[in-house]
This record gives C-alpha cells, sequence and structure tokens, in this order.
C-alpha cells in the first residue's frame, strides 16, 4: 500500500509515529478515534471533538464518536443532510467558521445534541487517496480558535487517519474474508461427511444389491442382510423374522446378539403386539428407548437381550409382508427420517432378495423332489425329445430295456426295445400331435409291456413304461375261467336268470330259456307275464325281500308263452353291486314233473286203500244183492197184481243197477294180475264203436294203419275206450249232429290213443279232481264217478299214462298212451 503524502511538516513527528503504529496494527475506527482525539486535543484548542465515516453505498454516516467538554457520546449514524458534516462530504474540502465567518449551510446542525453551539471550528474530509471515507471535525465554544494553522493540523491527522482507517479496513475485511473462508470450508467439512456417509449408504446398499442379486440361498442371504445393516447403522443386535400370514406363524430365521429365549418369546408374542398391525400394512417401527415400555412376557427377555432402542422394517415381497428385519442399538438411538428411509430402502432390497431366494429353494426343493420320484418311480419313464431320443430315462427304464443307465440318454426312444412293432402305426408321432396314446408290446421272452405316451411341450412327449407280463397272465387265466365259468352256467340244468328292478327277466342260459319257453335271442321278459296271476303277490313279495338284500326261495308257477304252466322252485341271490343290490340272481328248477309224481304217488297210495275198502264194501253188498236179485226173480214168476208187479221190476232194476256198481268197485279195486298179450289198439277202438249207441253221435275214426300192438289186457284196455267213448257222448248230449273223432298214432316206444269232443269242456276248478274216484258232475243216477278212475287205474297199472285237456276251439281231449315194445319197461 502506499501512503499518501501528508501535508508538509504540520504534525510533530511523535504523532506521526504514534498515527503510523496505528495504521499498522490495523486499528478499529473506534481505537483510532482516541487516539485522533488525544493527539488533536495536544495540538488544537478545541472543545469538542468527532470522527465520521463515510458509506458511499448506503449513504449513511456513521459517528464512530464524539467528545463534547470532556464528555464521550457513543457511535450513531445519520444521513446526508443539510449540515456542515453533510458539506464536506458532498463538496470533498474543509469548512471552517467563526464568529465572523458563518457556515455556508443551511443549518448548522445539532450534531452533537448540545442544546448550545460552538462559535469556531473546522471540518475537514479524512480521504484516502482520492476517495473520501469520512469527516474530522473539531470545534471550539470560542471565538477565533482556528486559524489557517489549526485547520492545517486537523487536515493532516485527517490524512493520517484517513490511511489508518483505510488500513484497518482493509484489515478487518481480509480477516472477515478469512473467516468467511474458514466457515466455507468447515461447511464444507461438514457437507463431505455428508457426502462420505451417503457414500458409505449407498456403497452398502449396493454391495448388499450385488450380493444379493447373486445368492440363492435364503438363509445366508437373510444372515448377510443382517450382519451388513448391523455394519450400515452399527447396530448392536439383528434379527429376520419370517412371518406366515395365512397360517399366523412366525420364526426367527438370523438372530445376532439375541438368545434363544428372547427369539421364541418374541416369535410367540409377535402376532398380539401393537407393532405387528403397522409392520404388517408395510410402515416402520422406531422404538427410541425399548426399556421405556413395558411389554408384559416380553421386557425381562428385551431388558436380557441387551438393547435399547429398535427399528423394525417390514420385508415386502410383492404385495406381501413375508417378514422383519430389526436392528438394535444398545442405547437409546432415535431415528432422522433420512436414515428410516435409508433403512427402508435397504430392507427392501433384502426383502427382495430373501423372497427371491425362498422362491428358488422352493423351485429347487420342488425339482429335487421332482427328480427323486422320476428316478426312483417304479414304471419305466422317459422324456423324449422332438427328435425322438432320450433326454431323461429312469432306473426302471433301464431295468425294463436292459440298457445301463447312462446309456439311455440320448438314444432312440424305438431303439431300446428289440423291435418297435408299428411301423406307419407308430404311436410317437400320434403322441407328438397332441393324443395319449397307450400300447401293448411284446418284448423278448414272452414279457409284455405297455407303453403311454403322453404329449409334452415343444414336441416332447412323456413315454411311460409297465410290465404288464403277469397281469396278461392273471388275465390270460381270468379269460380261461370265465370260459369255463361260461360253460358251465350255459350247460348247468338249472335255470339261470336274473332280474332287475324294472321288473323284467333275462334268461342267463339254455335251462332258462327252456324253462320261460322263450328263444334264446329275446331271452328278455317281464316278470308280470311270466307269473300266473294267482301267484304274482307272494313271488313279488320274496323279490322285493331279495332286493332288500335277503337270499329267499319260494314256488312259483310260470306261465309261458304257449300256454303252458310249469312249476318252478326258485332261489332268488341278492348281487351286491357299488350302490346296492340292483340284480338278483335267481336259481330256478322246474319241478313241475316231481309235483305230478308226488301227486301222483299220493294218488296211487289214496287208492290202494280206497281199494281195499272197496273191495271189501263190495263183497259184502254183494251177497245179499244176489239175495235181493234172486229173491226178486223167484217172485216175479208168480202172478201179481199190477202194482206188485211194478214194485218187483223197480225192486229188479235197482237191484241190476246196484250189482252193476259193486262190479265197477269190483273192478276198480281189482288187484288181479294182468293177463297181457298182443292187443290191436285200432281193432279194440273199432269194436267200441261199433256196439255204441247209433244215431247218437258219429265217430270219425283216424287209426294209424300200421300200429304196433300193445301187450295188453283186452278186458280192461277195451273198457279204458269204452268210458272216455261214454264220457264224451254224454258231454255232446243235446247238440245238433254231434261229432266225435278217435284217433291213434305211435310215438316212439309208445302208442296213443286220443277222444276228441264237442261238448263243453271241463271246468278249470275241476280239472285236477276228475281222476278222483266218485268224483262226478253228472245228476244222481246218471254217474257214479268210477269211470275215469277206473281207467287210470287200468292204464296205470299197464305202465301207461291218461290225461285230460280242453280244446281251444271247444270240447275235451283224452288220451292215453300204452308201452307197446317193452310191455314191462319201469315207468
Ligand atoms: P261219471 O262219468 O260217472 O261222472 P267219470 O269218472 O267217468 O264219472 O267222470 C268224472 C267226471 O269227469 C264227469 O262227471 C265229468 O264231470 C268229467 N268228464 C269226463 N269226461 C268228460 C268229457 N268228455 N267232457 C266233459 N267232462 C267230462
Amino acid at each position: 500500500m502506499t501512503v499518501p503524502s501528508t501535508p508538509g511538516g504540520v504534525l510533530p513527528s511523535e504523532v506521526v509515529a504514534a498515527l503510523a503504529q496505528a495504521a499498522a496494527m490495523q486499528a478499529t475506527p473506534e481505537v483510532l478515534y482516541d487516539l485522533i482525539r488525544r493527539q488533536t486535543e495536544r495540538l488544537v484548542d478545541a472543545e469538542a471533538f468527532y470522527l465520521a465515516l463515510w458509506d458511499p453505498q448506503t449513504e449513511i454516516i456513521h459517528f464512530v464518536a464524539h467528545h463534547d467538554r470532556g464528555e464521550l457520546e457513543g457511535a450513531f449514524d445519520h444521513p446526508l443532510s443539510d449540515g456542515p458534516t453533510s458539506w464536506v462530504i458532498r463538496n470533498e474540502r474543509s469548512l471552517r467558521f467563526d464568529a465572523d465567518r458563518p457556515l455556508p449551510t443551511a443549518s448548522r446542525g445539532s450534531v452533537f445534541g448540545s442544546p448550545e453551539r460552538s462559535v469556531s471550528g473546522a471540518h475537514v474530509p479524512v480521504k484516502f487517496g482520492d476517495r473520501l471515507v469520512g469527516v474530522l471535525s473539531a470545534q471550539s465554544y470560542r471565538a477565533g480558535r482556528f486559524p489557517d494553522e489549526a485547520v492545517q493540523v486537523l487536515e493532516a491527522l485527517a490524512a493520517h487517519a484517513g490511511v489508518a482507517l483505510e488500513a484497518g479496513r482493509l484489515a478487518r475485511a481480509a480477516q472477515a474474508d478469512r473467516e468467511a473462508a474458514g466457515a466455507e470450508l468447515a461447511a464444507m467439512g461438514e457437507l463431505r461427511a455428508q457426502l462420505d456417509r451417503r457414500l458409505r449408504e449407498l456403497d452398502a446398499l449396493r454391495r448388499t444389491a450385488h450380493e444379493l442379486a447373486g445368492t440363492a440361498d435364503a438363509q445366508a442371504t437373510m444372515r448377510y442382510v443382517a450382519e451388513e445393516g448391523m455394519r450400515l447403522f452399527e447396530a448392536t443386535h439383528a434379527g429376520v423374522v419370517l412371518i406366515d400370514v395365512a397360517h399366523r406363524t412366525v420364526r426367527h430365521a438370523v438372530a445376532i446378539n439375541l438368545s434363544p429365549e428372547y427369539t421364541s418369546a418374541m416369535d410367540a408374542a409377535f402376532f398380539g403386539l401393537r407393532y405387528a398391525e403397522l409392520l404388517l400394512g408395510g410402515e416402520v417401527v422406531t422404538v427410541p428407548n425399548a426399556r421405556e415400555r413395558v411389554i408384559p412376557g416380553l421386557t425381562e427377555h428385551i431388558l436380557a437381550a441387551g438393547f435399547v432402542s429398535v427399528i423394525a422394517l417390514p420385508l415386502t415381497f410383492g404385495e406381501e409382508v413375508i417378514g422383519v428385519l430389526a436392528f438394535g442399538h444398545d442405547r437409546p438411538r432415535s431415528w432422522e427420517p433420512e436414515e428410516i428411509a435409508l433403512a427402508r430402502a435397504f430392507a427392501d432390497q433384502a426383502a427382495l432378495a430373501i423372497g427371491k431366494a425362498r422362491l428358488l429353494d422352493t423351485v429347487t426343493r420342488a425339482k429335487t423332489e421332482w427328480q427323486v420320484v422320476f428316478d426312483a418311480a417304479p414304471s419305466g419313464l422317459a422324456i423324449v425329445d422332438a427328435a425322438g431320443n432320450v433326454a431323461r430315462g429312469n432306473r426302471a427304464l433301464a431295468r425294463l430295456t436292459n440298457v445301463p443307465l447312462a446309456g439311455l440318454n440320448g438314444r432312440a426312444l424305438a431303439s431300446l426295445f428289440p423291435e418297435w412293432p408299428w411301423g406307419a402305426e407308430d404311436p410317437l408321432p400320434q403322441a407328438r400331435s397332441g393324443i395319449t396314446v397307450s400300447r401293448l408290446m411284446p418284448v423278448s421272452a414272452g414279457r409284455v409291456l405297455v407303453i403311454t405316451l403322453a404329449p409334452e411341450s415343444d414336441g416332447r412327449v412323456v413315454a411311460v413304461l409297465d410290465d404288464v407280463t403277469r397281469e396278461q397272465e392273471a388275465l390270460e387265466a381270468l379269460r380261461r375261467s370265465e370260459g369255463r365259468f361260461r360253460a358251465l352256467v350255459a350247460a348247468a340244468p338249472v335255470a339261470i336268470l336274473t332280474l332287475d328292478r324294472d321288473g323284467t327277466v333275462n334268461a342267463v342260459n339254455a335251462a332258462a330259456t327252456s324253462l320261460l319257453g322263450v328263444s334264446p335271442g329275446g331271452a328278455m321278459v317281464p316278470l308280470a307275464e311270466l307269473l300266473v296271476p294267482g301267484e304274482r303277490a307272494h313271488v313279488e313279495a320274496h323279490l322285493a325281500a331279495a332286493f332288500a338284500g335277503e337270499t329267499r326261495e319260494c314256488l312259483a308257477r310260470l306261465r309261458r308263452p304257449d300256454g303252458a304252466v310249469r312249476e318252478a322252485h326258485l332261489v332268488a341271490v341278492p348281487l351286491e353291486e357299488r350302490g346296492g343290490v340292483r340284480t338278483v340272481l335267481a336259481l330256478a328248477r322246474d319241478v313241475t314233473d316231481e309235483q305230478a309224481l308226488r301227486e301222483q304217488v299220493a294218488h296211487a297210495e289214496k287208492m290202494v286203500a280206497l281199494g281195499q275198502l272197496v273191495s271189501g264194501v263190495a263183497h259184502e253188498i254183494n251177497n245179499p244183492l244176489a239175495g235181493i236179485t234172486a229173491l226178486a226173480e223167484a217172485l216175479a214168476v208168480d202172478e201179481h197184481d199190477e202194482g206188485t208187479e211194478r214194485i218187483l221190476d223197480t225192486i229188479r232194476r235197482e237191484a241190476g243197477r246196484a250189482a252193476r256198481i259193486v262190479q265197477g268197485l269190483l273192478l276198480f279195486s281189482r288187484q288181479r294180475p294182468l293177463e297181457r298179450r298182443d292187443v290191436d289198439l285200432n281193432a279194440l277202438v273199432r269194436e267200441v264203436v261199433a256196439v255204441a249207441p247209433p244215431g247218437e253221435v258219429s265217430w270219425i275214426l283216424d287209426l294209424a294203419p300200421s300200429l304196433p300192438s300193445v301187450g295188453a289186457d283186452p278186458d280192461q284196455v277195451i273198457q279204458v275206450v269204452r268210458n272216455l267213448v261214454r264220457n264224451g257222448t254224454q258231454a255232446m248230449a243235446g247238440r245238433p249232429a254231434p261229432v266225435g273223432r278217435i284217433r291213434t298214432w305211435v310215438e316212439s316206444d309208445v302208442v296213443c290213443c286220443e277222444i276228441l269232443d264237442q261238448g263243453s269242456g271241463i271246468a278249470p276248478d275241476v280239472l285236477g279232481r276228475i281222476f278222483e274216484p266218485f268224483f262226478t258232475t253228472k245228476a244222481a243216477g246218471e254217474g257214479t264217478g268210477l269211470g275215469l278212475s277206473i281207467s287210470h287205474g287200468i292204464v296205470r297199472a299197464h305202465g301207461g299214462e291218461i290225461r285230460a285237456q280242453n280244446r281251444p276251439e271247444g270240447g275235451a281231449r283224452f288220451w292215453f298212451e300204452l308201452p307197446h315194445a317193452t310191455p314191462s319197461r319201469p315207468r
């Protein structure tokens, strides 16, 4: 800095030295004021003094201080005015006033607030170079105190003051600059620290993200997150808790500096905590001082764990909160929003990695399980690629194909088998087109495989192979056994039927079709049609019980489509199926002949007993009857009056009738052996018809020309023919021009004779009784009821049969058969 020249030599050297020193020491305006005032008082006779600084920027005059008759007044500011200080500032020249030299300004000002005005004085500009920096003024209450010399001294002092003021100002400005620079530096340091921290945090985040992106192990990931977070937040405790919201379970997967007692207590209490809801809602929870709260059951564990403050961060994966990441500090700690935001960013990264790792874990486990199942499956499995080669095969496939496991991959599927037998019918392309195909495939040593090819994606096919040799053998055996069973059923002498709930009967075997009288093709018959009306109710009741699960048996009379009635013994067995009994199996035996035989035996026994009785009675009656007849004959020889003659005639007639009855009875009960001869049945028929009363009935004979003779007692056989002809004649009595018909024919080993009439037939309710002795429907005197029973006895004695039937066109049909070849054939 160049020191401006001072007005020449007006100042003593010690004053100059003091001012120079002040300048060198960069004194403040206040210090300088004091120095200049003291020097002024030494050199000038003044009672008042002031120093003002001019700031051209603000146009404010700063009065540093002033003295007035020994009184010091403090600083004040004042704007430019029309006073003497402002005049000096405006004109930059000194202004002197005295009693005879008034001020050129409008006001003298009341610069120092004194009511008394100074009389003489000077105001001089303080300049540094050309620049005005202030105004210095000294004044006196007396006139004539400021001659030119005094003004020069003041100007010299002002010159030095200007330098010193500027030096001080510059020095202070420099200082202020230095200080400002220092503050800036300090601020920069803080920024730098923040930047460092942010960089560290970013680095931790970056490293975490990087580390986590590569990790596939959920447990390791969680551990890494906990440890890295502890470093980042300088935490002393950390935990990762996994939450299964669906099952409301919680598990500490990672616990650092946390005892098992704490973690298990926390896991158990979690869902009951107030914070749980916030965390599950995705909010961060901070507890600056955990010791200020009491959580029943947890507080003691928290105290034992040793952490004081906690931050708990939800781990959100997708939409779901999968866990909580928590850091603890062993001192109270509050969290700034920025820190929380950082912690949240960190937790989000971690959640992403944990979620991903958990997903990967699940997928990996599923894949491993799939591989284990695939490899260990009992069926041969192969994944066949689009080229038809095995991409992966299992051990069972290796076993089935006799190819080592290692050799399976890459081989064409068809090449694994000695022959792939389908040629153009190859199932592989079919499966590739989207259809699942199953085929039987005979392989070596009589073995049979079943191969199933199921389409997969991208032209791949899954092949499943099973060795079904044993099943095939079993199937074959089953087929054979079923065949035998079928043959057995078909040939069984017992009719086998099935009955359905809808009331249809199905004939299963030949015996059944013959029993029902249906053709084998149309074997389904409604049950209702099959049963004789009177039988329906009780048979249906038995069948209902069978449908309810009971085995029942009963007798049933069946009417066949041809009208014939057969009696059957039924055993109805329920066939249990899934969902109950839907079908009843019935075993039926035709017992018609058996029944007839039983009836015949009973009849024969009855006949024998009756014969004995009748024979005894007849013999007893015969003798008195012979006496009555003889006596009546004897009396008839004599002459009698007309009345007596009539009585005798009646006696003779009735006795004759009684004798005939007795003869009939004896005939019926006769037990004498048959006197067999070769008998021509046709001749017997002609003989009977020849003696029949003429004109009553025309008998048409249809006699087989070469009828073999039968070994029979002709007297008895003619009796049979006579009885049947008589009955036919009686049945047609009263009809106009009645015609009867007699036919003979031969049938294997029997000779048959049939007598047909045009009468009214036999009433159904008596049809079963007409062969009983003394059964008659005729009026007393017309019939004895013995004709048919005697005939029956005779025919049976010859080993033959006699039957009666109503003719569909009306009238009755009687026929009997006698054995012709071997008379003694047992029947
Ligand atoms: P009777 O002729 O004395 O009655 P039968 O033993 O010969 O005794 O016959 C028994 C019954 O059989 C007869 O009463 C009659 O009801 C019935 N009957 C026999 N033959 C015929 C026939 N041709 N047509 C109708 N009913 C007959």
